[in-house]
């Protein structure tokens, strides 16, 4: 039986995409080829690639001027090629250090120019997203993480900045509409709302091409994969397909809009009974509450193996929480459904009732 799963990623994927892709490796669509088999020049690929691109155009509403790209390497990867590509040795980047991520990329970043963290909420286990903080008017760009996987804290709006911004949207792309024109830069690994691991989407306004004046590795220069349109050397084929996939499954379901409107109640559900159930209780600040990674701690400590160990019965994986924050830890990606939250809701209240007797 299929498990509810929880996992922060790689992540569950809609049910039609691991059918649809499954088949692809036996024979893509009737051409007696698996999708494992066949060029990355070919006709057939081209096609994948070209509808992945317009997709993602179309259902994050992309304005004229910004190119879409799939790099290797994940997010973590980009935490370096950014600053490579954009910042210049003398320029400074500024941070907003929300979680183990923003951390990362901020000292990837000093090895290509100067960095600033303008605000940290690091003194609160990361349990907030600072708000006031105070932007350098001449630094290059403002780097921000729209959703703390780990520490389950999100930025909601997409707010106007004096400097460019730069946001890792790794773990809630394509879970809301976002307004990218007050982006200069998104990135994305695939793993958690877009495909299976293996590719990281860039959208980066195009007349940030060749904006840092060092010289570059081919491999390592944004210019060349836009001028090959992310095909100078061999991409993820099959990773590139599962996002396809994906994306065709977002967009019949009504998009980022209904996405948005479905994550919002799987969240609200489990929110709710962590505030009412008296054995847990949240991690987040309630007004920094993420959709897409809940947190949540038993507030007896020997509570917390027992209730990972309780949940097995009911076929719920994925449910730890990372080893610095402790408890648990639910992913709620688009793909979840939210019969796999109300399964969760039931054994925290099974696991209630089961230990006042
Ligand atoms: C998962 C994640 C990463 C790391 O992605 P990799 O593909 O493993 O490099 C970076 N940032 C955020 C916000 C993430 O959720």
């Amino acid at each position: 039986m299929k498990k509810y799963n929880f996992g922060a990623g790689p992540s569950i994927l809609p049910q039609e995409v691991f059918e649809q892709s499954a088949q692809a490796c036996l024979d893509y669509n009737g051409i007696g080829l698996s999708l494992l088999e066949i060029s990355h020049r070919s006709k057939e690929f081209e096609a994948i690639l070209e509808e992945t691109i317009t997709l993602t155009k179309a259902l994050l509403n992309i304005p004229t001027g910004y190119q879409v790209l799939f790099l290797q390497g994940g997010a973590n990867m980009q935490f370096a090629m950014i600053p490579y590509n954009i910042l210049n040795e003398e320029e400074t980047a500024n941070f907003v250090e929300t979680d183990l991520w923003s951390t990362r990329a901020e000292e990837e970043a000093r090895l290509y120019g100067k960095t600033k963290i303008i605000a940290s909420s690091k003194d609160a286990n990361f349990n907030y997203v600072p708000k006031d903080f105070i932007i350098d008017s001449d630094a290059a760009y403002l780097h921000l993480t729209s959703n703390n996987t780990i520490y389950g804290t999100a930025f909601f709006e997409d707010q106007s900045y004096p400097i460019p911004v730069v946001c890792d949207m790794s773990s809630d792309i394509f879970s809301r509409p976002v307004d990218v024109s007050k982006y200069h830069l998104i990135y994305a690994g695939a793993q958690k709302n877009l495909g299976c691991a293996g590719i990281t989407m860039v959208i980066l306004k195009k007349e940030w091409l060749g904006r840092s004046k060092r010289p570059k590795s081919k491999m390592w220069d944004y210019s060349i994969y836009a001028k090959n349109n992310s095909l100078y050397n061999t991409p993820p084929v099959f990773t590139i397909y599962t996002c396809l996939l994906t994306l065709r499954w977002l967009k019949k379901l009504g998009g980022v809009e209904e996405m948005k409107k479905r994550n919002k109640a799987k969240a609200a559900l489990l929110y709710q009974e962590i505030d009412r159930n008296p054995l847990f209780r949240g991690h987040a600040a309630v007004e920094d509450r993420s959709r897409m990674n809940i947190n949540f701690i038993a507030n007896d400590p020997e509570h917390e193996a027992a209730f990972l160990e309780f949940v097995n019965s009911y076929n719920i994986h994925g449910l730890k929480g990372y080893r610095t924050v402790g408890g648990f830890r639910a992913s709620c990606y688009n793909a979840l459904p939210i019969e796999s939250v109300e399964v969760l809701v039931k054994a925290m209240q099974d696991f209630e009732n089961k230990s006042s007797k």
